[in-house]
């Protein structure tokens, strides 16, 4: 092969794993682990954490993320057990968490999502989204399996669209998406999250039936990630949005001027939280930016 040639396969080589690469930058670890009796965590070595629930009358599995990542949980669960997939839960609308469904329906599951989430994903599909097959409504739905209830929270607008928090109650168990990420800061621009939304959404997530959680996205060592999270980081999270809330209106009130606040913002008690280097300023424009030109996003009810 010509000089040239390796150039060109090098670039686009380049292209391909940019392209590939995950959009959260968390611990790639690959593990599957079982934190609840029949209640397993998975990782799929790309930064994006799901859990499944094996019963003795079939499986049901929440967050398919993508196709590839589907294809890895399926054959972990087939380590486990000949159990059916009968369920393969979506937390809400984002093409890097909703993909995949369709490797699910191709093994006779049922994909599920929120009415919100639904309308989304007809009206704008990615490459790799699938029709969901059960679409709910409401703030709340239960799904019986193997003598386990699912609870399907809809607790509001604060991330995406449609968001679904699961609680499997027998279990004392949860699994929560991009809503409570242990020891990050908030992820980047905090994209499509409705910061006083979330606030109050963390409050009723402490309120909900569980004592461990997966969380879609962790930066715990590697030894603990696949332990899952607990409401203490869901405290976290939420005490975290109130500590830079308060040191943006202490910037305020020093008269930084305001295109000043977001790189001025220090909330040294986070400083060993991944992202903070990078995110932290991005984290500040975004709540202030929330404070100045009110809430957003915003749809109106119903
Ligand atoms: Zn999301
Ligand atoms: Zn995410």
């Amino acid at each position: 092969m010509k000089l040239t040639n390796l150039k060109a396969l090098a670039t686009a080589s380049v292209v391909a794993l940019s392209v590939a690469a995950p959009l959260h930058a968390e611990t790639p670890l690959e593990y599957t682990n079982e934190i609840a009796p029949g209640v397993y965590s998975f990782g799929g070595g790309n930064g994006y954490h799901s859990m499944f629930l094996v019963t003795d009358d079939g499986v049901a599995v929440f967050e398919t993320i993508n196709s590839a990542h589907g294809e890895k949980m399926i054959e972990a669960i087939r380590e486990i057990t000949e159990q059916p997939i009968e369920y393969a839960m979506h937390s809400h609308n984002h093409w890097d968490h909703a993909s995949g469904g369709g490797v699910f329906q191709a093994v006779g599951a049922e994909t599920v999502a929120h009415t919100l989430a639904a309308q989304y994903l007809a009206a704008v599909p990615g490459q790799d989204t699938s029709t969901p097959d059960i679409v709910w409504d409401g703030n709340r739905h239960d799904i019986e399996i193997g003598g386990a209830t699912v609870q399907l929270h809809y607790l509001g607008l604060n991330h995406g669209l449609g968001m679904t928090v699961f609680v499997i109650p027998e279990k004392r168990v949860a699994y929560i998406a991009d809503l409570v990420t242990p020891d990050r800061v908030g992820f980047n621009i905090m994209p499509d999250f409705n910061i006083g939304e979330w606030e109050r959404s963390l409050g009723e997530i402490l309120e909900l039936d569980f004592d461990v959680a997966v969380c879609s996205h962790t930066a715990l060592p590697a030894e603990e990630a696949p332990n899952g999270c607990t409401k203490t980081h869901v405290e976290e999270e939420r005490q975290f949005l109130l500590d830079l809330r308060g040191a943006i209106f202490a910037e305020f009130q020093k008269g930084t001027p305001s295109e000043q606040i977001p790189t001025s913002v220090s909330l040294p008690q986070y400083a060993e939280w991944e992202g903070y280097d990078d995110w932290l300023a991005m984290n500040a424009w975004r709540v202030m930016l929330d404070i100045w030109m009110g809430p957003y996003p915003w749809v109106p009810e119903g």
